[in-house]
């Protein structure tokens, strides 16, 4: 029997604000455990919250960025139960009403059909506090430093169709709300975590299967290898006459597998009703509109203005423009380098090879945008060729050093003076007559040799486009 997975993910996105979602307390990360703290965070009876506008605003980027509908006026509601690290034995959060509702995402799935993934919602509500157990006694200690730090939930619609889709709609996800500036998307960090709800059904049914659902999913990798597994675990269970049971799942990224956790609680599990101290949230016209207005270019359109601007592949522009800074840093490079295709096969190539080995963003890249603009120009311009070209590259990862400085301290400009190639091609030529008389013959392949030759000769310096002209001339004298 065929089956097919069906896939709906939760994620949840730390909102970067100074303060707390109902207090003003910083959300500053690493402070000593208990430090960021205050009687309504650290929910004393009596406290009242009030809503910090930011969250709101931040909130509200994100539902228009991935055309949600918003709810001009929404509400909290208490979620109750009970944990070491939620002190109220409640979490504000939203639930009948949410701050939007109805969105949704374009993912690519590599066969260059576009899919939509519907979201169902987005809510605010505030993190809990953390549990850090003692790696040498059989302690564990609460830090509420966390406890207030505003987040958003968003929720996709169960249309997502294999783990690969689930990566692709979480890094596009991502890729938005660090565009948006409202989150720095971090997974190992936590400040960007998913939890994957996953079904099965037979090829051709129409209702969905029971779902399980996954946490503790902290990379990438990670959400893609336990969703493959949990689908296959599900097919084993069905295969032989069982049933998937509801229930939430961990992960194990060291075991490479998951474990059953809990039984999944139902929403009236949680008893959720309105949270009678803080008021019904309403949108205003206008600063909705300002925000709307004020929203950057997002990375679907940058995308395509990549492709109709640039000539790039729509390959190409995708990656360009999945993390902002790469997509800045190449337009940044684009104002000194005269063709983007060949910046894009730079950047995407060389830099973001050694990038990636050194594990450092490109914010941290050691060769400035200018710089590698200036380098492709002494390509364009003929100064230099694309394989001193490599050798100037690694001298501007060492050094930071600007490409023309390089080229001169090194003596590495290129020779384009003809009389002094000519001079080159007729002691190689005399070197090897074997090879002359067999290319005079008809075996034009013998051309590579002579241009090797000469490259040896010049140190690789001379022009190759010249070279090309003065041998093919010399030889057919
Ligand atoms: P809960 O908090 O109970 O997990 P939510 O509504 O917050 O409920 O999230 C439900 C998630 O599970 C959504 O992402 C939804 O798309 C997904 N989902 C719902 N039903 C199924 C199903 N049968 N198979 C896979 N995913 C599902
Ligand atoms: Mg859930
Ligand atoms: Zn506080």
């Amino acid at each position: 029997m065929e089956f097919e997975p069906v896939i709906g993910l939760e994620v949840h996105a730390q909102l970067k604000t100074q303060t707390k979602i109902f207090c003003g307390c910083s959300t500053a990360f690493g402070a000593p455990p208990n430090t960021h703290v205050c009687p309504v965070c650290l929910g004393m009876p009596g406290v009242l919250p009030v809503l910090n506008r930011e969250v709101l605003a931040f909130s509200l980027r994100m539902a228009l960025a991935t055309g949600c509908r918003v709810n001009m006026e929404s509400r909290f509601a208490r979620k109750n139960y009970f944990y070491p690290d939620l002190p109220k034995g409640y979490q504000i959060s939203q639930f009948e009403l949410p701050v939007a509702e109805r969105g949704e995402i374009h993912i690519d799935t590599g066969d260059s059909t576009l899919r939509r993934i519907g979201i169902t919602r987005i809510h605010m509500e505030e993190d809990a506090g953390k549990l850090v157990h003692d790696p040498d006694r059989p302690v564990s200690r609460v830090d509420l430093n966390r406890t207030g730090v505003p987040l958003i939930e968003i929720v996709s619609e169960p249309d997502l169709r294999s783990p690969e889709e689930a990566g692709a709609y979480l890094r596009k996800l991502r890729s938005i709300v660090r565009y948006l500036d409202i989150c720095d998307g971090n997974l190992e960090e936590g400040s960007f975590r998913c939890d994957a709800n996953i079904s099965i059904r037979p090829v051709g049914a129409s209702a969905f299967g029971t779902r399980a659902e996954l946490k503790n999913l902290n990379s990438f990798r990670n959400v893609e290898k336990a969703i493959a597994y949990e689908i296959e675990r599900q097919k084993e269970v069905l295969l032989e006459g069982g049933a998937v049971v509801q229930e939430t799942r961990l992960w194990d990224p060291a075991m490479g597998r998951s474990i059953s956790m809990r039984g999944k609680e139902e929403a009236h599990d949680y008893r959720y009703f309105p949270d009678p101290d803080l008021l019904p949230v309403v949108v205003d016209e206008n600063w909705l509109a300002a925000i709307r207005d004020a929203l950057p270019e997002l990375p679907d359109a940058r995308q395509e203005r990549f492709c109709d601007a640039y000539g790039l592949t729509a390959y190409d522009a995708e990656r360009l423009t999945a993390d902002r800074d790469l997509g800045d840093y190449f337009e940044a490079c684009l104002a000194h380098a005269p063709q983007a295709k060949l910046a894009a096969n730079w950047i995407l190539g060389g830099l973001m090879a050694w990038l990636n080995a050194e594990n450092r963003p490109i914010a941290q890249s050691p060769v400035s945008p200018e710089h590698l603009g200036q380098l492709l120009g002494l390509i364009d311009g003929g100064q230099i060729s694309g394989k001193i070209a490599k050798t100037v590259f690694e001298e501007m990862i060492k050094t930071g050093q600007d490409p023309k400085a390089i080229v001169e301290a090194k003596g590495l400009v290129q020779v384009s003076d003809a009389s002094e190639l000519e001079a080159v091609v007729t002691k190689v030529l005399a070197a090897s007559p074997d090879e002359v008389a067999a290319y005079r013959q008809g075996k034009k392949k013998v051309m590579g040799f002579f241009v090797g030759q000469v490259m040896r000769e010049t140190r690789g310096q001379a022009n190759p486009k010249l070279v090309n002209e003065i041998l093919q001339r010399m030889l057919a004298e």
